[in-house]
């Protein structure tokens, strides 16, 4: 996925309208950055931001913020956008770690984590981010009955972010292990462009929709 040695990358993304270059300084600022008080939903590891500027699209109502940590994909995102500005979208370069820093308690609607990379190493656990380290980040910035959609085609992953719910406090909401044969959970679906690819290489596409324990 990462692109490398794109010459100009960080001056187009520093140049762009649609890109938040001082993210936290936007800490509870966000309703006056989109110039309204809808929902903001994010999409964190967006890639080239397919998911998240069709989902924009469907949504006008709706304020997407697009996380990604690395500005030779980020690129590919901005570009699109240009090309075709939509005025309830934004972007930021940043490693999601930081990502409590960038909003405030509950100033998030919905968080959408798509195809995430797997990090299968052990000892890389804690970067994974449907890890509980991160559903902690999460848990702090998320509306009290805001929800987390996930989808990924790589079982491990699934299982592992399966198994970290209920210690961090979060329980299922819905979830298949074949999203694309599952006719409830399959309506209104966007694609990603690691869904399309995968997809179509027959791998079955797993998703979880979570809430708080408690809530929703
Ligand atoms: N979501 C897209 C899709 O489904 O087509 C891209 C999936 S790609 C496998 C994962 C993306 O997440 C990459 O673009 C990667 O750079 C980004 N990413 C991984 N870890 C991240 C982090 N900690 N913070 C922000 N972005 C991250």
């Amino acid at each position: 996925m990462r692109l490398r040695n794109i010459t100009g990358s960080r001056e187009i993304i520093g140049e762009s309208e649609f890109v938040i270059h001082d993210p936290e300084g936007q800490k509870g600022n966000w309703p006056e950055i989109f110039g309204n008080n809808n929902p903001i939903h994010i999409e964190i590891g967006m890639g080239k931001g397919r998911f998240i500027m069709e989902t924009a699209k469907a949504h006008p109502d709706i304020n997407y913020v697009g996380i990604e940590k690395y500005s030779s994909v980020l690129l590919r995102a901005v570009q699109k956008i240009e090309q075709e500005p939509l005025s309830n979208v934004r972007f930021i370069r940043m490693d999601a770690e930081a990502v409590a820093d960038v909003f405030d308690m509950e100033e998030v609607g919905r968080i959408y984590l798509n195809f995430s990379d797997p990090w299968p190493k052990d000892r890389h656990a804690k970067r994974r981010l449907p890890s509980k380290e991160f559903l902690a980040r999460y848990d702090r910035i998320l509306e009290k009955d805001g929800q987390l959609e996930f989808k990924t085609d790589n079982r491990e992953l699934f299982e592992f972010a399966l198994e970290e719910l209920e210690p961090a406090g979060w329980r299922i909401k819905n979830v298949t292990f074949d999203l694309h044969h599952d006719k409830e959970m399959m309506e209104g679906n966007i694609m990603t462009e690691y869904e399309e690819r995968f997809s179509s290489m027959g791998n079955p596409i797993f998703k979880y929709v979570i809430v708080r324990q408690g809530r929703g």
